[in-house]
Order: structure tokens, then C-alpha cells, then sequence
């Protein structure tokens, strides 16, 4: 099937206007157009809805793009209704039906009395129920107490998509009966106007350019991350794990057998649809036979493992400080745009000799900001920093070098041609790269893409990473700590860790030592988020409850790292999810988080593999280093040379807090005496 360029999904409303400010229960459309996303756009009512879908309709097929449109709600009745209604089985004419019958203004409709209109000419009692007004309709039943319904009460598609509504309830939560009344007419319309190119699925082939199809969020698209407008969450989610299908995938999903009652997108495939972007089971898996896997082969199996899972979406340079791009980024303008002068001076043509000089000077001057403007031969202009230099000025000399009299200026040479000028496009030209793919934007960074003319910026959406505390022996700081219990300290420090690095960290709380509690929250948690930590019951002991789920589930392994400090890294994928499982000891588990989990995340959220710089320095301390495990000291730099921490007691919380960053001794043997060189990588380096 020819591919589709943009998705558009939208959730539609049958209720009133919801007024200008962007809320629930209104009309929420989401784009993903050629793997981006736009922001969600808000439609306050239907009327705003139809005229903002036909616009982008109409621009979508100018631009010769493919466009999959989704909505969620009806496209037709269970089977008998549509004969009964109009006298043909087409679900088509059903949808003229209601666009010859539906009145629709921001305020009112007539949905009700429609369907209380359509019940008595069926018998009175049914099929549609629920009244959502105050006053009393005829042939339309309040509840279901003397309700009939001559017609199957859902689809096959609703028996199989749990949660659904079936279309005959017009009221009442989630009740889908009344988006059908009110959406049916708007599609007619559009169908109509877009005869040539719209098509409907599952009702007709679909060759053509634009495809209506119906949709429902719920069947794949989690809840919304905490402060976010549900639908708004779930029309991109869902746009994004569309556009995030091949081709043939989607042609499978889109080639059922029609029926003549509808069918909802992506029933039965809902795991291709969320899978999209997860990973698979088998991805932590380590090669046969290897004990304890060097950092560095760990490092690599990592890197050739993982893959981005969060989806593009564009924004403004004002926001776009600390995200991901995702596109190499080009300069749509010079920097400078136009030759200038780098000093306050006077301009003029070409360089002069070893001699004494005077130039006669013209009336006016260039300042930063004036348009260009010329300059006779063999005269000189008044210009001040970053003027654009005017026509027939190459060359400026500065103003404590010339003296000013009779209206000319005069020095002593010799000046190079160009002098005190910067040339048009010398720090970058049009089209050069300005920003990589994969690069995290500094503010540096955005003074570039600004004086470029970048306004606007492709970038990932932030990775979402789940930080869960597991042990019986965990109480919260504040909290009262019997005897035995120990206060949660890896959870504010992965916490943390997550925020420095760029990430949405998300609090999962802490679990006891007790494995069903445990599922349910990993359950819970794999709907939130992109990548889940957890500290704690990573080994193989009898409390040891991570890696025990995550073996269970057939999707761990236990890393054995040759590595001081750390005990083994359970990695494992929960439901398309990775976990990883660090060490609970807080030591252990800073730095495992900051060599392996820290690159790890980077490539999840878009991001290069980053390799953390060292330098050399002098040690001030002294240490002898048995051969075999990579070793990693809590340090800090002082008089240019590296304290170590004096203990190395993986307990020891306060030596994380006192370094400033780490040492790495690698796998050889070492005996280092004060003033050896050490590799020293300062926390910046890895990005906290
Ligand atoms: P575990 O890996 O669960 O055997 O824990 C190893 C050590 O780390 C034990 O002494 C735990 O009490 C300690 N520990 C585990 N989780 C935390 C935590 N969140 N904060 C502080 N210490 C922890
Ligand atoms: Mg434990």
C-alpha cells in the first residue's frame, strides 16, 4: 500500500461550545506529519472543527501528502439499523441521513429530539436511550427500565475492544451515542466537499488520497502524564504510534473484511500499535558463557541494543532549551549577514602603504542597524561596530589611530585591505549545519540557531523515566524509622540524577520486599513511562523481587559487570519497557546509573552515545589496585591535583556528596604513589 505522510487523529465532541481556553471534553485533533508531531490543537466547538479540518485537508492535498484521519466515534450502526433508518444496508446514506436531519450551532443541537424522533418510528422504546437535557422527549427513555432495542446492542468491534460504549447511549460519561448524532454530518460535508479524494474505511477501497477512518484512542494510548489534558495526550500518542508503523503493517491493519456495521482501527493489533516504539523482550540479552562482561563489551552491547522510543514533535527556539534534536538543523542565514566593521572607525576602500594619509571624509555615518549605503572612491565614512559596511568599504581603521581635521582624516600607515572588517557569512553561511541530529541544545547553542534565523526546531519528546525504591527496610525522610528500617535515599538521587540529565523523571514510589505488589506497580508503571529504574532486589537473594518478576517474565538478565563499585545490573523489559535494575546500595548505584543507565537513557531519548571526557591528572593520593574489575573512585580535583575519597565503603553516602567526580582506574593491576597521573571524569561530564 502506497504509505501514508500524515496522520491526523481527532477526538471528537457531541457537547456545546467549550469556550477559548484549551480544556477537556472538547475537540482535541492531533498531527504527525512525515514523522513529526505539531502540538495538539484545540477546536472549541464543531463548527471551529470542520472549517480547521477542511483547511487541513485542503493544504495536505496540495502538498500531494497522504493523509490517514482518524475519529472516535461511529462510523455505522450494528447491522439492521441502517435498512431500518433509510432503507438501504449502505452505512453511507446513513451519514447523509443525519447531515439532512442534524441542526448544529456552538450552543444547541438537536440530537436528542433526533434520536427520541428516530425511536418512535421504531416502536418507542429504543434503540437510542439516555436524555441529557432537563426537559422530557418524547420516545427517548431516561434509563433503561423501559428500554428496547430492536437491534444488536454492540458491534463486533465493541465486544472486542474493552471499554467501549455501545452507540446507542446518548448520554451519560464516555457515552459515544451523541459524537456519532454529531459527528456523522460533519464527515457527509467533508466526504462531499473532498469527493475526489476522501475515501471511508472499511466501506470503500482506499486508493485515493485521504482516508476517514474510525478510531478509539483508549484501545492503545495509556493515561495522560500527570497535568496534561487527556484527550489532547491521547490524539498525538495514538497519531504517533500510527505514523510510527510501516507501511505494510498498516496496509495489514487497514485490509479487513468490510463490514457493513464499521469496525474500530487497530482491534486485534493492538500490541503492533503500542509496539511501535517499545522494545522487544530479548534486547538486554548477553552472549552464551561470558561470567563477568568487561564495561567496555557492556558498554557496546548497550549501545547496539537500544534505539530512540520517544516520537519527534516541532517547536519554538524559546523552548527548545535542553531538548533533543532530532534533525540536523541548517542556518537559513549568514552569520554576519553582511560584511561589517568589527571596531568604531572610519571606512573606506582598499588598504594604504607605510606613509602618512588623509582621506577627505563623507557627510553622515554607518551605524549597526542602518541599510548599506556607498561611499564615493578615495573617500571615507564615519562607521560604528557591526554597521553593515556601505558600498565601496572594505577596510576600517580604528578611531584612536586617525586624527580628524578639516573634514578629512588623517594617519600613518600601513593598513592591511580588510582590516577591522568581518566578512559576510566568515562565521557561517546560509545552509551550513548549525545544529547535529542527536544533540542536547545549550543555550550556546540557541545564540547560534537565533542569529541564524532558526525559529523553529524539530526535537524528541522528553523520555519519560519511572524511578521505583524497592525494600521492607525503607521509610521516607521525615517518617518515623524503627529500629532495622533505613531512610530511602537512592530515589531523590535518581531523581535527580534523571533531571540533570535532561529526562522527565516520574516518582513511582517505593515497594515492599513482596512480589505482587511489585508486578502491579511495574503493571501501572509501564503505561507512564519510556524506561523504568529501580534500586534494590537486583540480585539473585530470596528478597530479591526485581530480577525475580523480571525472570519470570522471560526478559531479564542479570549483567555481571567487572566493575568496583557494583553488584550485578538485572536488566530486563517489562511489558516493552526496560528496566533497569540498579543496586540498592546508593554507591553502587550512582555509578552504575551514571556509566551504563546514563547512555542507555541518551539513546532512548534521541540522543548520541555519549562517551564522558577525562583528563589526566596528578593523584594526591596513594592506592593499590588488584587486577581484574574497572574501578571507580568518589573524587574531586583541588590545586590541580585529585583527592580521593578516603574510604571506599560502597555504604558510604557522604562520598558521593563530597566528590565532584570519579575516578577510573582501569581492569590492570596499579600500585599509584602521589603524583601519578590519574584519569579523572568530573561529574559535568557526565551531564549532572
Ligand atoms: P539490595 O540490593 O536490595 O540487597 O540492597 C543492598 C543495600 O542497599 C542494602 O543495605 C539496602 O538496605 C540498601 N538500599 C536499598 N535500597 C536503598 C535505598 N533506596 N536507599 C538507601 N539504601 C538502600
Ligand atoms: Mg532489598
Amino acid at each position: 500500500m502506497k504509505p501514508f505522510d500524515t496522520v491526523l487523529i481527532v477526538d471528537w465532541s457531541g457537547g456545546n461550545d467549550t469556550g477559548p481556553k484549551p480544556r477537556k471534553d472538547a475537540i482535541w485533533a492531533g498531527v504527525v506529519r512525515n514523522g513529526v508531531a505539531d502540538a495538539p490543537v484545540y477546536l472549541r466547538n464543531r463548527v471551529a472543527a470542520e472549517i480547521w479540518i477542511a483547511a487541513f485537508l485542503e493544504v495536505e492535498i496540495a502538498a500531494g501528502r497522504r493523509v490517514f484521519a482518524g475519529f472516535d466515534f461511529s462510523f455505522g450502526y450494528p447491522v439492521g439499523f441502517a435498512k431500518a433508518l433509510t432503507g438501504q444496508d449502505d452505512p453511507l446514506v446513513v451519514w447523509d441521513w443525519f447531515e439532512a436531519r442534524i441542526e448544529d450551532a456552538p450552543e444547541t443541537n438537536n440530537r436528542f429530539d433526533l434520536a427520541g424522533e428516530i425511536n418512535s418510528t421504531m416502536g418507542g422504546k429504543g434503540p437510542f436511550w439516555a436524555n441529557g437535557l432537563g426537559r422530557d422527549i418524547d420516545g427517548l427513555p431516561r434509563r433503561k427500565d423501559h428500554y428496547y432495542n430492536p437491534f444488536p446492542d454492540r458491534r463486533e468491534a465493541e465486544q472486542q475492544a474493552k471499554g467501549t460504549f455501545t452507540c446507542w447511549q446518548m448520554a451519560g460519561a464516555g457515552a459515544v451515542g451523541s459524537q456519532t448524532f454529531m459527528g456523522l454530518p460533519v464527515l457527509a460535508r467533508l466526504r462531499r466537499q473532498f469527493a475526489k479524494q476522501v475515501r471511508v474505511w472499511p466501506f470503500e477501497p482506499l486508493h485515493r488520497d485521504v482516508a476517514f477512518v474510525e478510531i478509539w484512542p483508549s484501545l492503545t494510548v495509556g493515561p495522560a502524564p500527570e497535568g496534561q489534558i487527556k484527550d489532547s495526550w491521547q490524539v498525538s500518542e495514538l497519531a504517533s504510534q500510527i505514523a510510527a508503523l510501516d507501511a505494510d503493517d498498516l496496509g495489514g491493519m487497514l485490509d479487513v473484511e468490510a463490514p457493513r456495521e464499521g469496525a474500530i482501527f487497530g482491534v486485534g493489533f493492538e500490541d503492533a500499535l503500542r509496539g511501535g516504539l517499545r522494545l522487544r523482550n530479548d534486547c538486554f540479552a548477553l552472549p552464551r558463557g561470558v561470567h563477568w562482561t568487561p564495561v567496555d563489551d557492556a558498554l557496546d552491547l548497550l549501545q547496539g541494543r537500544l534505539r530512540v522510543v520517544v516520537r519527534e514533535e516541532k517547536i519554538t527556539l524559546s523552548a527548545a532549551l535542553g531538548r533533543v534534536s532530532s534533525h540536523a538543523v541548517e542556518a537559513k542565514r549568514a552569520n554576519p549577514p553582511l560584511a561589517n566593521t568589527a571596531v568604531d572607525g572610519y571606512g573606506f576602500a582598499g588598504g594604504r602603504g607605510p606613509s602618512a594619509h588623509q582621506i577627505p571624509l563623507v557627510s553622515g555615518r554607518a551605524a549597526a542597524g542602518d541599510a548599506p549605503g556607498a561611499v564615493p572612491d578615495g573617500q571615507a565614512i564615519r562607521v560604528l561596530t557591526g554597521a553593515a559596511l556601505p558600498e565601496g568599504v572594505d577596510t576600517v581603521i580604528l578611531q584612536e589611530d586617525v586624527t580628524v581635521s578639516d573634514g578629512a582624516i588623517c594617519f600613518t600607515g600601513p593598513l592591511k585591505q580588510g582590516a577591522n572588517t568581518r566578512r559576510a557569512g566568515e562565521d557561517v553561511g546560509a545552509g551550513d549545519q548549525v545544529l547535529a541530529a542527536g544533540r542536547r541544545i545549550t543555550a550556546s547553542d540557541l545564540a547560534l540557531l537565533a542569529a541564524t534565523d532558526v525559529s523553529e526546531i524539530v526535537v524528541r519528546v522528553p523520555l519519560r523515566v519511572g524511578v521505583l525504591s524497592t525494600g521492607d527496610e525503607l521509610v521516607e525522610p521525615g517518617e518515623i524509622a524503627h529500629p532495622g528500617q533505613i531512610y530511602d535515599a537512592n530515589r531523590p538521587m535518581l531523581l535527580g540524577l534523571l533531571a540533570q540529565m535532561g529526562h522527565d523523571p516520574v516518582d513511582l514510589g517505593r515497594a515492599p520486599d513482596n512480589r505482587d505488589t511489585l508486578r502491579h506497580m511495574l503493571d501501572d508503571a509501564a503505561g507512564k513511562v519510556d524506561a523504568i529504574l529501580t534500586s534494590g532486589g537486583a540480585s539473585a537473594g530470596d528478597e530479591d523481587h526485581v530480577s525475580a518478576l523480571l525472570s519470570e517474565a522471560g526478559a531479564m538478565t542479570l549483567w555481571r559487570i567487572a566493575i568496583k563499585p557494583g553488584r550485578p545490573l538485572a536488566l530486563g523489559v517489562w511489558d516493552g519497557i526496560p528496566v533497569f535494575g540498579l543496586p540498592g546500595n546508593p554507591v553502587a548505584a550512582m555509578v552504575c546509573t551514571l556509566l551504563f543507565t546514563r547512555p542507555a537513557l541518551a539513546v532512548m531519548a534521541g540522543e548520541d552515545w555519549p562517551s564522558p571526557q577525562g583528563f589526566d591528572v596528578p593523584a594526591a593520593f596513594e592506592k593499590r589496585k588488584k587486577p581484574g574489575r574497572r574501578e571507580y573512585l568518589r573524587a574531586r580535583m583541588r590545586d590541580g591535583k585529585i583527592e580521593a575519597f578516603p574510604s571506599e565503603g560502597s555504604g558510604r553516602i557522604s562520598g558521593l556528596s563530597w566528590a565532584e567526580g570519579l575516578v577510573e582506574l582501569s581492569e590492570e593491576a596499579r600500585d599509584i604513589a602521589p603524583g601519578d597521573m590519574v584519569r579523572f571524569i568530573p561529574y559535568a561530564s557526565f551531564g549532572i
